[in-house]
């Protein structure tokens, strides 16, 4: 077994804390990778709180993991020691199901492996996430980074980028549409630079007044804010799209009345409590809403291109790992320009 330093909370109710643990050695197919940062994601914080489901316990959280390999299985053949590389959400999936097999792992109809909060598919140990010093991961389950990009920077396309990337793509979002990111967050902020970058006209609906000047420099076009009835009314039946990033409950019905006829909401948030939608909301006007999760293997290495090629990083505020209280504290209360990534050199 390899001895592992992490951060992990031992319950439902406890802070992160330094926590020693053992991972897997390293298989015929899989790569070892010491992990240089790690994304805090809101995911993250649902997870540790048990928003959705109970969880496993003591959790190492952590899915927006880059470093480098230091160790390679005996059939590993796309990665050497000293590569770059990255996992995201996914660790595993079952290989064979109708989604498997349409590069779609994260709908493995057995459910694919999470990186952490999930049990390895043989049953003997739990998964461990990137909250930790290093990482073993089966070889199909591991990309590639450009090394033209900012490796920290990078760490969050592996689920902030990918989540919102995925979805524009499935829905076709680009020029002629008019595109709204409804959150400013992690997500958000990925959502506008994509959209933008897909050439589509592309607006901020957000809680936050303080965040239109952000939302201009990360290229969105225009900026409303939701709690003010007066731009609420003007943007009525004006979008194509809303990508929904929200992380708590909000108010579906005045969200979808700002779609145009034929218009979808494609929600990608995932807050623990149910939406109440009226259909009135739905069929005036033919709507849809709409969800959708992270993102295949092959699309997450399409994404992780797309970004190298066009430039494409987060916006983040590196921190020591002995902060992670205080930075998921400042993510609940919505202040994160735009996503926390841990410095896995100040796990001592
Ligand atoms: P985040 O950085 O905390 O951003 C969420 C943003 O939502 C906030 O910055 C805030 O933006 C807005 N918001 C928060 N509470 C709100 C409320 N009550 N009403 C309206 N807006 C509110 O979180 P994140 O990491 O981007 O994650 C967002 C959500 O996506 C989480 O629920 C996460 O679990 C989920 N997620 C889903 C997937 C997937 O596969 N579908 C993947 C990753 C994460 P403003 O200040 O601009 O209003
Ligand atoms: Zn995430």
């Amino acid at each position: 077994m390899i001895q592992t330093k992490g951060y992990a909370a031992q319950t439902n109710k406890s802070d992160l804390a330094p926590w020693n643990f053992e991972r897997r050695e390293v298989g015929p197919h899989d790569v070892q990778f010491d992990i240089q940062y790690c994304g805090v994601c809101h995911s993250d914080l649902h997870q540790i709180k048990d928003d959705w489901f109970p969880g496993i316990f003591p959790m190492v959280p952590g899915h927006e993991i880059v470093g480098r390999v230091v160790k390679v299985g005996a059939h590993v053949t796309k990665f050497k020691v000293g590569d770059l590389a990255a996992t995201g959400c996914m660790v595993d999936s079952c290989g064979h199901c109708e989604n498997c097999k349409d590069d779609l792992e994260q709908y493995c109809l057995e459910g694919p492996t999470f990186t952490y909060n999930g049990m390895e598919r043989d049953g003997s140990m739990p998964t461990y996430g990137g909250y930790s010093n290093t990482i073993v991961v089966k070889e199909e389950f591991v990309l590639h980074l450009s090394d033209k990009l900012d490796l920290a920077a990078t760490a969050p396309l592996l689920c902030a980028g990918i989540t919102t990337y995925s979805p524009l793509r499935h829905w076709k979002v680009g020029k002629g549409h008019k595109l709204a990111v409804l959150g400013l967050g992690g997500l958000g902020h990925m959502g506008v630079k994509f959209g933008v970058a897909f050439g589509a006209d592309v607006t901020v609906l957000s809680t936050s007044p303080k965040k239109e000047a952000d939302a201009k420099k990360l290229g969105a076009h225009h900026f409303v804010v939701t709690s003010d009835p007066e731009q609420i009314k003007a943007a009525q039946g004006t979008f194509d799209f809303i990508l929904d990033t929200v992380s708590a409950k909000h108010d579906f019905n005045m969200y979808l009345s700002l779609l145009k006829t034929n218009g979808t909401m494609m929600c990608v948030g995932a807050p623990s409590d149910p939406a109440d939608i009226s259909a009135f909301s739905l069929l005036m006007g033919r709507k849809s809403v709409a969800g959708s999760a992270i993102g295949g293997i092959k699309e997450t290495q399409e994404m992780l291109d797309f970004c190298a090629e066009h430039n494409i990083v987060s916006d983040i505020e590196l921190i020591d790992i002995k902060d992670i209280t205080t930075a998921f504290e400042r993510m609940e209360k919505g202040d994160v320009r735009y996503r926390f990534v841990i410095d896995m050199a100040t796990l001592k």
